[in-house]
């Protein structure tokens, strides 16, 4: 299913894909990429210091 925004953690984060560029997880509220695509889950994601679990 759609991954929860690590920032907010009240709405799912969105794939942006950007031509010429591989897609990624954004949160819309803020317009950041959280990772790339396939990037979350499976490893630490690279800003893992946005995603600390409370
Ligand atoms: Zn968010």
């Amino acid at each position: 299913m759609w991954p929860r925004c690590p920032l907010h953690g009240d709405h799912p984060l969105d794939i942006e894909p950007e031509p010429g560029e591989d897609p990624h997880w954004v949160c819309e509220k803020d317009a950041v990429a959280i990772a790339a695509l396939g990037g979350l889950g499976t490893d630490r994601p690279p800003n893992e210091g946005a995603v600390e679990d409370v």
